[in-house]
């Protein structure tokens, strides 16, 4: 089973659909795409999606399909038979199109308000910087970058352009978040003592990059445990003090050569909230619990997807199921409509000190010290 399938599979169980598989990577020079009518609609704000890979088709084009204040304008591939496909399919016209050799000419279109980065990880660095030395505004997925050097060269690049630097936090805009945010930092049941936060699925395709250390920067917690450290971090409103972890032993040795296949980590904030969190290639699990002085709540699932699901000890949370990339454009775009700015809690800061925890969590790991992070 490939990793796309195998992660299909268990999204799928959580109730999540998810498409077919990204083709392969090429690198045309030449764009055979035919000129369609300009689109560019004067209301919406115009997003270019770069790496039209797993997720960008089948979650961040339904949101922007779905959104009512932007929309799918331009596309940035390798793949020319991608580029012919969603023209296609979003009507895009041909000077909204471009490859990773022609793409700094989109300084250069107005139609163009956004680019959105889906590439693998690694690569983000380079076509944020890009993004905004042509002058556009940027949101980037998660995890930031592979590094805290480049997420720190990233903001620094969207500062000096004057663009937004957003990144892909589609939970901070997702109601059951939202719900256990305010229970937690409102102390609505007592300070929080405790926290269990899980992320894990069982990875296919041995040769994909989230398995090479050089793209993905990382394993499992670079792609799915960093989704641990924001619910930590959002569920107490403060940055931890220090972080102890350790590696699983591996088990299959040929796939988990250059990443790690399960990482377990604690950690303490100054309220004195102590965390386990647990990430892992080998397990299909996300569960977030939260102890607090006269309560508790649950989310199980908590970081897919959805429909994620909740209780407290008052019983079933009932909140609103949506569709979590719609929301999310629907907002950054909403907020930059309003302010020029986009949602301050999104922000390249914000990625940066996830990134800064992640690398900690991994020093702790290979040194077997704990990490101090004030
Ligand atoms: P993917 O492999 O399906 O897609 C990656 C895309 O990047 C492909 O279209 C590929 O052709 C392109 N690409 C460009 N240059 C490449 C190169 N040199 N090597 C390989 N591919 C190259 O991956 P994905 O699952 O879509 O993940 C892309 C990004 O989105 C990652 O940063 C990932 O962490 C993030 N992501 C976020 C969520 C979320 O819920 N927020 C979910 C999945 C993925």
């Amino acid at each position: 089973m490939s990793e796309n399938q195998s992660r299909r599979s268990f999204l799928q169980n959580l109730g999540v659909g998810l498409g077919t598989t990204a083709a392969a990577f090429a690198v045309p020079s030449v764009m055979a795409i035919p000129e369609g009518k300009p689109q560019k609609d004067e209301k919406k704000l115009g997003v270019a999606l770069l790496g039209l890979g797993s997720y960008a088709k089948n979650q961040l084009a339904v949101g922007l399909e779905n959104a009512k204040n932007c929309y799918l304008a331009g596309i940035v591939t390798g793949t020319p038979a991608k580029a012919e496909e969603w023209s296609k399919k979003y009507n895009i016209p041909a000077k909204n199109v471009y490859n990773y050799q022609n793409f700094d000419e989109i300084a250069n279109n107005k139609d163009i308000d956004i680019v959105y980065v889906v590439t693998p990880n690694s690569l983000h660095r380079e076509f944020v910087v890009r993004a905004a030395k042509a002058g556009k505004h940027v949101m980037c997925e998660k995890p930031m970058a592979t590094s805290v050097e480049d997420s720190i060269a990233m903001i620094k690049a969207c500062q000096e352009a004057g663009v937004q630097l957003g990144i892909g936090y589609r939970l901070h805009f997702e109601p059951f978040t939202q719900e256990v945010v305010r229970i937690g930092q409102k102390k609505v049941f007592g300070d929080v003592r405790f926290m269990q936060t899980n992320f894990g699925f069982t990875i296919g395709d041995p040769t994909q990059w989230r398995l090479k250390k050089a793209m993905a920067g990382g394993g499992p917690l670079m792609d799915v445990g960093i989704y641990c450290v924001q619910a930590s971090r959002y569920v107490t409103g403060e940055e931890p003090l220090w972080v102890t972890a350790q590696y699983g032993e591996t088990i299959d040795k040929v796939k988990f050569k250059d990443v790690e296949e399960t990482v377990s980590w604690q950690m303490q904030f100054p309220s004195g909230a102590m965390v386990n969190g647990f990430s892992s290639y080998r397990s299909n699990i996300e569960q977030l619990y939260v102890s607090a002085e006269k309560g508790f709540l649950q989310l199980s699932p908590a970081y897919s997807y959805g429909p994620i699901k909740g209780k407290t000890q008052e019983g079933d949370m009932k909140m609103p199921v949506v569709h979590h990339q719609t929301v999310m454009l629907e907002e950054v775009c909403k907020e930059f409509l309003a302010t020029k700015k986009f949602p301050k809690h999104i922000d390249g800061e914000e990625g940066l000190r996830d990134m800064k925890i992640l690398m900690a969590i991994y020093e702790a790991a290979q040194t077997g010290k704990r990490i101090s992070l004030v």
